[in-house]
């Protein structure tokens, strides 16, 4: 069963969720060392507790004892390339001991998964002179909120062991919409519209392989979006998930996109005949960047002559990654001339496509090997004859040059007519969905049902 049937239905992660987490624990260490039990458990029950909450919280549950006046916190950072192995070194507790408590966090996180810039909230309790070696404290407790919904959390035990639980923070999942019309860009207009980076970035993306945004879009014209959010039990938005349906309108085009599994379990998005968003070829095989010449006649901008311009070129910095227009095998990745850096796929259909200037090449980029849609095949760069970085892009239709931006280009995927039914009836019930989805700038009321205008 498709998780997809439970769009617009409200779904908390259950408490349970949290009771089977905490039951795992129980069984790899000591039940009878946790002072608290399952259905009196503070965490189990409490609402999202602020981050400077969950010290005394971590404190009640695990000590069930009061501050010791001679217990201390301190927050450590984890820095670029920095361990938690080292973090405990520092604030002074002994290898041993930062041996078994890593030990035992590895039950339920992985420490090399901490990120740089992670905060550890560690509470220190001294070591009794008779007892010291090098260390001057023991790790009594370390809580860490290590994403969005996921808190983690390490207590010493009176006989010395160490116990982690997590805390997971409740969400719920809703369907948001975000429409407008398009006045200064598409990305301030649905931020305004109240969509989120991640289902802007993601809308940008399906249509970058049917709508040059540089050239097609104008002031006026009408977006829409519908996406999930998952909010806490206050409304705070946690994140977002999957972009749903997805309308663009420009210049009068209308262009819909439905989410949609296929039986394969491949998941896309297509228009309302099925036909798959993504084409055969990318139009735009580079992000964010700007045309800053095109095919034809011009002046050559080094050379100072008129000839031919056989490709367009995107004006971007150095370093910008370069995708591969469609699935190929590469014919060349290596220095070509007044092209520098050079590498040329070849596709089906008598289809070439070229990418010149590359400062350098993307992972496992040889010739004889085969690449997929999207994957980065290179970067920006200068190398041969240019006058700045940019990306040189050609298209060989036939084993000739064609114009990247105007070229009839063979369909992508179209669902085959077994498949019709079943989209048929997911289109039907995002239709409806659409209609009951709260608007996403409504800030008011998360939870109450919009039908916009
Ligand atoms: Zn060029």
């Amino acid at each position: 069963m498709g998780e997809r049937l439970f769009f617009g239905v409200l779904y908390v992660i259950p408490v349970a969720l949290l009771g089977l987490a905490f039951a795992n624990l129980w069984s790899g260490s000591r039940a009878e060392a946790i002072p608290v039990s399952l259905e009196t458990d503070p965490l189990a029950v409490a609402a999202t507790p602020t981050e400077p909450a969950l010290h005394s919280l971590a404190n009640q549950t695990f000590y069930a004892l009061a501050e010791t006046p001679d217990r201390s916190h301190v927050t450590s950072r984890l820095q670029s390339g920095g361990t938690l192995a080292e973090i405990l070194d520092d604030v002074g507790v002994s290898r041993v001991e930062a041996a078994y408590a890593i030990a035992a966090l590895r039950k339920i996180y992985k420490p090399r998964y901490l990120r740089a810039g992670q905060d550890l909230h560690l509470t220190l309790d001294p070591v009794r002179p008779s007892t010291s070696g090098t260390a001057r404290v023991h790790l009594a407790g370390l809580v860490a909120k290590v994403d969005v919904e996921r808190t983690i959390m390490l207590n010493r035990q009176a006989d010395g062991s160490f116990v982690a639980r997590e805390l997971i923070r409740e969400t719920k999942r809703q369907l948001v919409r975000a429409q407008g019309n398009i006045t200064s860009s598409l990305y301030l207009s649905a931020l305004e519209a109240g969509a989120s980076d991640v289902a802007i970035i993601e809308f940008s993306r399906l249509y970058a392989y049917s709508v040059d945004f540089q050239r097609s879009i104008r002031s006026g014209d009408a977006f829409d979006m519908v996406f999930e959010r998952f909010v806490d039990e206050r409304g705070n938005h946690v994140k977002t998930g999957n972009l749903v349906y997805a309308r663009l309108r420009p210049r009068g085009r209308d262009l819909q996109l439905f989410r949609f599994e296929t039986p394969d379990e491949e998941i896309g998005y297509y228009n309302e005949k099925g036909e798959s968003a993504r084409r055969f070829l990318m139009q735009t095989p580079i992000d964010g960047a700007r045309i800053s010449s095109s095919f034809g006649p011009r002046k050559h901008p080094v050379l100072g002559y008129n000839r031919l311009h056989p490709g367009t070129d995107f004006a971007a910095g150095t370093g910008t990654p370069i995708f591969a227009a469609g699935n190929g095998v590469v014919e060349r990745a290596s220095r070509f001339g007044s092209y520098g850096h050079y590498v040329r796929i070849r596709h089906t259909n008598n289809f070439k496509t070229a990418y010149a200037h590359l400062s350098k090449y993307g992972r496992g980029i040889k010739q004889g090997h085969r690449v997929t849609q999207g994957q980065i095949i290179g970067y920006v760069g200068a190398t041969g004859r240019v006058t700045g970085p940019h990306l040189h892009y050609e298209v060989e239709k036939n084993g000739k040059r064609v114009n990247p931006m105007t070229v009839k280009l063979p369909s992508g995927r179209k669902l085959k007519s077994s498949e019709l039914p079943a989209f048929e009836q997911e289109r039907l019930t995002i239709e409806q969905l659409i209609e009951n989805a709260v608007a996403a700038n409504d800030k008011t009321a998360p939870i109450k049902l919009a039908s916009d205008s």
